[in-house]
Protein backbone atom coordinates (compact mmCIF):
# COMPACT_ATOMS: atom_id res chain seq x y z
CA UNK A 1 0.00 0.00 0.00
CA UNK A 2 1.00 2.88 -1.06
CA UNK A 3 2.52 5.45 2.28
CA UNK A 4 0.96 8.56 2.94
CA UNK A 5 3.48 11.39 4.32
CA UNK A 6 3.10 14.57 5.64
CA UNK A 7 6.62 16.39 5.36
CA UNK A 8 7.85 19.86 6.70
CA UNK A 9 10.71 22.05 5.52
CA UNK A 10 10.11 20.25 1.94
CA UNK A 11 11.61 23.64 0.31
CA UNK A 12 14.41 23.61 2.18
CA UNK A 13 17.91 21.92 1.69
CA UNK A 14 17.60 18.70 3.32
CA UNK A 15 13.54 18.75 2.62
CA UNK A 16 13.48 18.53 -0.58
CA UNK A 17 16.05 15.57 -0.98
CA UNK A 18 13.85 13.87 1.31
CA UNK A 19 11.04 15.12 -1.24
CA UNK A 20 12.93 13.43 -3.97
CA UNK A 21 13.42 10.81 -2.04
CA UNK A 22 10.04 9.42 -1.13
CA UNK A 23 8.80 10.38 -4.65
CA UNK A 24 10.68 8.30 -6.19
CA UNK A 25 9.78 5.33 -4.33
CA UNK A 26 6.42 6.13 -5.04
CA UNK A 27 4.81 7.76 -1.47
CA UNK A 28 2.46 9.92 -1.62
CA UNK A 29 3.63 13.63 0.18
CA UNK A 30 1.80 16.16 1.69
CA UNK A 31 4.38 19.27 1.31
CA UNK A 32 4.41 22.11 3.79
CA UNK A 33 5.60 25.05 2.86
CA UNK A 34 5.15 29.05 4.23
CA UNK A 35 3.70 30.99 1.27
CA UNK A 36 2.37 31.11 -2.24
CA UNK A 37 5.71 31.98 -3.63
CA UNK A 38 7.69 28.99 -2.11
CA UNK A 39 4.57 26.70 -3.21
CA UNK A 40 4.70 27.55 -6.69
CA UNK A 41 8.31 27.27 -6.88
CA UNK A 42 8.26 23.94 -5.50
CA UNK A 43 5.97 22.67 -7.82
CA UNK A 44 8.49 23.89 -10.52
CA UNK A 45 11.18 21.65 -8.78
CA UNK A 46 8.94 18.79 -9.00
CA UNK A 47 6.79 19.07 -12.17
CA UNK A 48 6.55 15.42 -13.04
CA UNK A 49 4.19 14.57 -10.28
CA UNK A 50 0.33 14.86 -10.16
CA UNK A 51 -1.58 16.02 -7.09
CA UNK A 52 -2.46 12.87 -6.13
CA UNK A 53 0.80 11.90 -5.21
CA UNK A 54 2.26 15.50 -4.27
CA UNK A 55 0.33 18.39 -2.55
CA UNK A 56 0.86 21.46 -0.59
CA UNK A 57 -0.21 23.13 2.60
CA UNK A 58 0.63 26.58 3.56
CA UNK A 59 1.37 27.02 7.18
CA UNK A 60 2.35 30.75 7.50
CA UNK A 61 3.56 30.66 10.96
CA UNK A 62 4.18 27.38 11.92
CA UNK A 63 4.42 28.49 16.08
CA UNK A 64 1.00 29.78 16.06
CA UNK A 65 -1.65 27.87 18.19
CA UNK A 66 -3.40 25.51 15.97
CA UNK A 67 -0.71 26.15 13.17
CA UNK A 68 -1.10 22.90 12.04
CA UNK A 69 -4.36 21.80 12.01
CA UNK A 70 -5.46 21.75 8.43
CA UNK A 71 -2.25 20.47 7.04
CA UNK A 72 -2.69 17.24 9.01
CA UNK A 73 -6.07 16.13 7.51
CA UNK A 74 -6.13 14.57 4.52
CA UNK A 75 -7.85 11.93 2.42
CA UNK A 76 -6.59 9.42 2.24
CA UNK A 77 -5.29 9.81 5.67
CA UNK A 78 -1.19 10.55 6.35
CA UNK A 79 0.40 7.22 8.08
CA UNK A 80 3.77 8.90 8.85
CA UNK A 81 5.15 13.02 9.40
CA UNK A 82 8.51 14.39 8.88
CA UNK A 83 9.14 17.21 10.40
CA UNK A 84 12.11 19.05 9.00
CA UNK A 85 11.31 23.01 9.43
CA UNK A 86 13.95 24.88 11.85
CA UNK A 87 15.34 27.88 11.39
CA UNK A 88 18.79 27.77 10.46
CA UNK A 89 19.76 30.35 8.46
CA UNK A 90 22.00 32.90 10.70
CA UNK A 91 21.86 35.68 8.06
CA UNK A 92 18.26 36.19 8.71
CA UNK A 93 18.34 35.39 12.47
CA UNK A 94 18.38 38.61 14.42
CA UNK A 95 17.81 37.61 17.95
CA UNK A 96 18.34 34.02 19.74
CA UNK A 97 15.02 33.39 20.30
CA UNK A 98 14.50 33.18 16.73
CA UNK A 99 16.33 30.07 16.54
CA UNK A 100 14.69 28.80 19.92
CA UNK A 101 11.40 29.69 19.56
CA UNK A 102 10.34 28.43 16.27
CA UNK A 103 12.09 25.17 17.04
CA UNK A 104 10.40 24.63 20.34
CA UNK A 105 7.31 25.49 19.27
CA UNK A 106 6.93 24.05 15.85
CA UNK A 107 7.35 20.65 17.09
CA UNK A 108 5.20 21.10 20.38
CA UNK A 109 2.55 22.38 17.45
CA UNK A 110 2.74 19.60 14.38
CA UNK A 111 2.88 16.99 17.43
CA UNK A 112 -0.21 18.33 19.14
CA UNK A 113 -1.55 18.93 15.78
CA UNK A 114 -1.50 15.05 14.89
CA UNK A 115 -2.31 13.75 17.78
CA UNK A 116 -5.42 15.89 17.98
CA UNK A 117 -6.75 15.11 14.42
CA UNK A 118 -4.61 12.89 12.25
CA UNK A 119 -5.14 9.35 14.81
CA UNK A 120 -3.68 7.39 11.52
CA UNK A 121 -0.19 8.67 11.88
CA UNK A 122 1.84 5.45 13.76
CA UNK A 123 5.35 7.47 13.31
CA UNK A 124 6.63 10.69 13.70
CA UNK A 125 10.50 11.38 12.29
CA UNK A 126 12.21 14.47 13.41
CA UNK A 127 15.20 16.10 11.79
CA UNK A 128 17.05 16.51 15.09
CA UNK A 129 20.71 17.35 14.63
CA UNK A 130 24.54 16.57 16.39
CA UNK A 131 24.07 19.99 18.01
CA UNK A 132 21.78 18.50 20.38
CA UNK A 133 24.19 15.55 21.12
CA UNK A 134 27.38 17.30 20.97
CA UNK A 135 28.57 19.43 24.70
CA UNK A 136 30.15 22.14 22.60
CA UNK A 137 31.14 23.56 25.27
CA UNK A 138 32.89 20.99 26.60
CA UNK A 139 34.64 20.44 23.51
CA UNK A 140 35.59 24.02 23.28
CA UNK A 141 37.64 23.80 26.42
CA UNK A 142 39.26 20.87 26.25
CA UNK A 143 43.12 20.90 26.01
CA UNK A 144 44.79 19.91 22.57
CA UNK A 145 46.15 16.87 24.09
CA UNK A 146 42.87 15.42 25.30
CA UNK A 147 41.57 12.16 24.02
CA UNK A 148 38.68 12.44 21.05
CA UNK A 149 35.09 11.46 22.29
CA UNK A 150 33.19 9.46 20.09
CA UNK A 151 29.25 10.67 21.18
CA UNK A 152 26.51 8.51 20.86
CA UNK A 153 22.86 9.30 20.69
CA UNK A 154 23.30 8.83 25.04
CA UNK A 155 24.61 12.59 25.17
CA UNK A 156 22.89 15.19 25.11
CA UNK A 157 24.03 18.90 24.80
CA UNK A 158 23.57 20.39 28.13
CA UNK A 159 22.81 23.75 27.43
CA UNK A 160 19.78 25.86 29.39
CA UNK A 161 17.21 27.88 27.83
CA UNK A 162 18.98 30.87 30.34
CA UNK A 163 22.76 30.02 28.43
CA UNK A 164 20.89 30.12 25.23
CA UNK A 165 19.33 33.17 25.69
CA UNK A 166 22.41 34.75 26.34
CA UNK A 167 24.77 33.30 24.82
CA UNK A 168 26.05 33.30 20.90
CA UNK A 169 23.67 32.68 17.90
CA UNK A 170 25.59 29.39 17.93
CA UNK A 171 24.89 28.40 21.28
CA UNK A 172 21.12 29.65 20.55
CA UNK A 173 21.08 27.44 17.05
CA UNK A 174 22.22 23.95 19.12
CA UNK A 175 19.68 24.54 22.07
CA UNK A 176 17.22 25.17 19.58
CA UNK A 177 17.42 21.48 17.82
CA UNK A 178 17.94 20.63 21.77
CA UNK A 179 15.17 21.82 23.29
CA UNK A 180 12.63 21.38 20.19
CA UNK A 181 13.86 17.29 20.03
CA UNK A 182 13.65 16.93 24.25
CA UNK A 183 10.26 18.64 23.79
CA UNK A 184 9.23 15.99 21.47
CA UNK A 185 10.33 12.80 23.57
CA UNK A 186 8.50 14.23 26.57
CA UNK A 187 5.45 14.46 24.60
CA UNK A 188 5.77 10.67 23.35
CA UNK A 189 6.19 9.97 27.45
CA UNK A 190 3.44 12.40 28.88
CA UNK A 191 0.74 12.83 25.89
CA UNK A 192 0.88 8.96 24.64
CA UNK A 193 -0.17 9.52 21.45
CA UNK A 194 -0.82 6.38 18.60
CA UNK A 195 2.15 7.29 17.21
CA UNK A 196 6.01 6.29 18.02
CA UNK A 197 9.43 9.09 17.44
CA UNK A 198 12.08 8.57 15.38
CA UNK A 199 14.72 11.46 15.65
CA UNK A 200 17.47 11.36 13.45
CA UNK A 201 20.52 13.74 14.51
CA UNK A 202 23.05 14.40 11.30
CA UNK A 203 25.70 16.51 12.09
CA UNK A 204 27.42 19.24 8.92
CA UNK A 205 25.07 18.23 6.21
CA UNK A 206 27.06 18.57 2.64
CA UNK A 207 26.28 17.62 -1.13
CA UNK A 208 24.50 18.09 -4.16
CA UNK A 209 21.35 21.12 -3.76
CA UNK A 210 17.74 19.78 -4.90
CA UNK A 211 15.68 22.95 -4.75
CA UNK A 212 15.70 26.31 -6.58
CA UNK A 213 18.46 28.60 -4.88
CA UNK A 214 18.36 31.95 -7.44
CA UNK A 215 22.11 32.86 -6.07
CA UNK A 216 25.13 32.00 -3.94
CA UNK A 217 23.68 34.76 -1.77
CA UNK A 218 20.50 32.16 -0.99
CA UNK A 219 22.21 29.11 -0.54
CA UNK A 220 21.22 27.79 2.92
CA UNK A 221 23.50 27.37 6.15
CA UNK A 222 25.56 24.69 5.28
CA UNK A 223 26.35 25.06 1.96
CA UNK A 224 27.19 28.88 2.02
CA UNK A 225 29.88 27.67 4.39
CA UNK A 226 31.54 25.66 1.45
CA UNK A 227 31.04 28.57 -0.91
CA UNK A 228 31.72 31.14 0.79
CA UNK A 229 35.03 29.79 2.96
CA UNK A 230 36.18 27.42 0.15
CA UNK A 231 34.87 28.37 -3.52
CA UNK A 232 35.25 32.32 -2.92
CA UNK A 233 38.63 32.13 -2.23
CA UNK A 234 42.06 32.65 -3.09
CA UNK A 235 44.50 29.99 -2.99
CA UNK A 236 46.98 31.29 -0.78
CA UNK A 237 43.94 32.59 1.64
CA UNK A 238 44.30 31.18 5.32
CA UNK A 239 42.69 27.89 5.49
CA UNK A 240 39.48 27.83 6.80
CA UNK A 241 38.92 26.78 10.82
CA UNK A 242 37.57 23.19 10.81
CA UNK A 243 34.66 24.14 12.63
CA UNK A 244 32.24 20.48 13.46
CA UNK A 245 34.68 17.75 12.35
CA UNK A 246 31.72 15.33 11.38
CA UNK A 247 29.14 15.19 8.39
CA UNK A 248 27.00 13.35 6.45
CA UNK A 249 25.97 13.64 2.33
CA UNK A 250 22.48 14.90 2.56
CA UNK A 251 20.99 11.73 -0.17
CA UNK A 252 22.38 9.58 2.83
CA UNK A 253 20.34 11.61 5.19
CA UNK A 254 17.26 11.82 3.28
CA UNK A 255 17.37 7.80 2.53
CA UNK A 256 17.63 7.55 6.25
CA UNK A 257 14.33 9.84 6.35
CA UNK A 258 13.13 7.55 3.96
CA UNK A 259 14.47 4.13 5.39
CA UNK A 260 13.09 5.30 9.09
CA UNK A 261 9.47 5.57 7.56
CA UNK A 262 9.58 2.06 6.80
CA UNK A 263 11.34 0.20 9.16
CA UNK A 264 9.64 -1.03 12.27
CA UNK A 265 13.08 -1.50 14.66
CA UNK A 266 13.15 2.28 14.03
CA UNK A 267 10.00 2.98 16.71
CA UNK A 268 11.32 4.72 19.54
CA UNK A 269 14.94 5.89 18.44
CA UNK A 270 17.38 8.77 18.52
CA UNK A 271 19.84 8.06 15.58
CA UNK A 272 22.71 9.68 14.84
CA UNK A 273 23.46 9.95 11.20
CA UNK A 274 27.06 10.77 10.28
CA UNK A 275 29.13 9.45 7.22
CA UNK A 276 32.33 10.68 8.43
CA UNK A 277 34.58 13.43 9.61
CA UNK A 278 36.91 15.85 7.21
CA UNK A 279 38.56 18.55 8.21
CA UNK A 280 39.48 22.44 6.22
CA UNK A 281 42.65 20.48 4.66
CA UNK A 282 40.23 17.15 3.14
CA UNK A 283 37.65 19.03 1.86
CA UNK A 284 40.49 21.59 -0.06
CA UNK A 285 42.09 18.42 -1.34
CA UNK A 286 38.71 16.91 -2.98
CA UNK A 287 38.63 20.03 -4.44
CA UNK A 288 41.43 21.59 -5.64
CA UNK A 289 42.23 17.70 -6.80
CA UNK A 290 39.48 17.12 -8.70
CA UNK A 291 38.31 20.57 -10.02
CA UNK A 292 41.46 22.19 -11.75
CA UNK A 293 39.62 26.02 -12.19
CA UNK A 294 38.84 25.80 -8.18
CA UNK A 295 43.04 25.18 -7.68
CA UNK A 296 43.24 29.08 -7.98
CA UNK A 297 40.57 29.76 -5.33
CA UNK A 298 40.27 27.24 -2.46
CA UNK A 299 42.59 27.92 -0.08
CA UNK A 300 45.78 25.32 -0.73
CA UNK A 301 47.08 25.03 3.13
CA UNK A 302 49.26 22.19 3.31
CA UNK A 303 47.97 19.19 0.30
CA UNK A 304 47.64 16.19 2.47
CA UNK A 305 48.56 17.47 5.62
CA UNK A 306 47.00 19.27 8.54
CA UNK A 307 44.45 16.54 10.05
CA UNK A 308 41.86 17.29 12.57
CA UNK A 309 43.38 17.75 15.94
CA UNK A 310 44.18 14.74 18.13
CA UNK A 311 41.21 16.21 20.31
CA UNK A 312 38.34 16.67 17.79
CA UNK A 313 35.22 14.78 18.52
CA UNK A 314 33.44 12.01 16.09
CA UNK A 315 29.97 11.04 16.38
CA UNK A 316 28.91 7.44 15.82
CA UNK A 317 26.47 5.88 13.40
CA UNK A 318 26.61 2.24 14.41
CA UNK A 319 23.07 2.37 15.62
CA UNK A 320 21.92 4.09 11.87
CA UNK A 321 23.56 1.13 10.47
CA UNK A 322 22.42 -1.51 12.18
CA UNK A 323 18.69 -0.41 12.57
CA UNK A 324 18.61 1.19 9.05
CA UNK A 325 21.50 -0.85 7.26
CA UNK A 326 22.44 2.75 5.70
CA UNK A 327 25.71 3.19 4.17
CA UNK A 328 27.27 6.54 3.02
CA UNK A 329 28.85 7.79 0.20
CA UNK A 330 32.66 8.63 -0.13
CA UNK A 331 34.18 12.29 0.74
CA UNK A 332 34.82 12.89 -2.60
CA UNK A 333 31.27 12.40 -3.73
CA UNK A 334 30.05 14.50 -1.37
CA UNK A 335 32.15 17.63 -1.82
CA UNK A 336 32.96 17.43 -5.79
CA UNK A 337 29.63 17.51 -7.35
CA UNK A 338 28.58 20.06 -4.93
CA UNK A 339 31.34 22.38 -5.62
CA UNK A 340 30.97 21.77 -9.38
CA UNK A 341 26.71 22.71 -8.93
CA UNK A 342 27.94 26.21 -7.03
CA UNK A 343 30.28 27.26 -9.87
CA UNK A 344 27.67 26.57 -12.14
CA UNK A 345 25.38 28.69 -9.90
CA UNK A 346 27.81 31.08 -9.74
CA UNK A 347 28.28 31.55 -13.37
CA UNK A 348 24.69 31.89 -13.86
CA UNK A 349 23.83 34.35 -11.54
CA UNK A 350 26.64 36.23 -12.74
CA UNK A 351 25.70 36.26 -16.40
P1 LIG B 1 17.14 25.18 5.10
O1 LIG B 1 17.49 24.93 3.70
O2 LIG B 1 17.30 26.56 5.64
O3 LIG B 1 15.65 24.66 5.34
C1 LIG B 1 14.97 24.94 6.50
C2 LIG B 1 13.50 24.65 6.27
O4 LIG B 1 12.79 24.99 7.45
C3 LIG B 1 12.90 25.50 5.14
O5 LIG B 1 11.86 24.82 4.54
C4 LIG B 1 12.39 26.70 5.92
O6 LIG B 1 11.31 27.38 5.27
C5 LIG B 1 11.88 26.04 7.16
N1 LIG B 1 11.87 27.01 8.26
C6 LIG B 1 12.93 27.61 8.83
N2 LIG B 1 12.51 28.46 9.77
C7 LIG B 1 11.16 28.40 9.77
C8 LIG B 1 10.17 29.06 10.52
N3 LIG B 1 10.47 29.95 11.46
N4 LIG B 1 8.88 28.78 10.23
C9 LIG B 1 8.56 27.87 9.25
N5 LIG B 1 9.46 27.23 8.52
C10 LIG B 1 10.75 27.48 8.78
O7 LIG B 1 17.99 24.28 6.09
P2 LIG B 1 18.33 22.72 6.06
O8 LIG B 1 19.78 22.61 6.15
O9 LIG B 1 17.59 22.06 4.97
O10 LIG B 1 17.71 22.29 7.47
C11 LIG B 1 16.61 21.39 7.57
C12 LIG B 1 16.63 20.75 8.92
O11 LIG B 1 17.85 20.02 9.10
C13 LIG B 1 16.55 21.72 10.09
O12 LIG B 1 15.76 21.12 11.08
C14 LIG B 1 17.99 21.82 10.56
O13 LIG B 1 18.08 22.17 11.92
C15 LIG B 1 18.46 20.39 10.33
N6 LIG B 1 19.92 20.24 10.21
C16 LIG B 1 20.60 20.82 9.19
C17 LIG B 1 21.99 20.62 9.10
C18 LIG B 1 22.81 21.18 7.95
O14 LIG B 1 24.06 21.14 8.02
N7 LIG B 1 22.21 21.70 6.88
C19 LIG B 1 22.66 19.88 10.08
C20 LIG B 1 21.92 19.30 11.10
C21 LIG B 1 20.54 19.47 11.16
P3 LIG B 1 11.59 28.75 4.47
O15 LIG B 1 12.24 28.38 3.18
O16 LIG B 1 10.23 29.31 4.30
O17 LIG B 1 12.48 29.58 5.34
Amino acid sequence: MVQRVLLTGANGFIGSHILSVLLSKGFSVRSVVRSQAKLDQMRKDFPDYSNSQLDFALVPNITAPGAYEKAVMSTPPFDTVIHAASPFLYRIVNDNSEFLVPALNGTKEILKAVKALAPSVTRVIITGSCAAVVDHSSETAKPATAESKKYTEDDWNPDSWETAMAGTLNVAYRASKTFAEKAAWDFLETEKPNFDLVVLNPPMVYGPIRHSVPSPKELNESTARIYTLFIEAKADDELPPNGMPSYVDVRDLADAHCLAATTPAASNTRMIICGGRASSQDISDALRENIPELRARTPKGLPGGNPLAKNAYSCSSERAQKVLGLKFRSREETFVGLARQLLDLEAKSAA
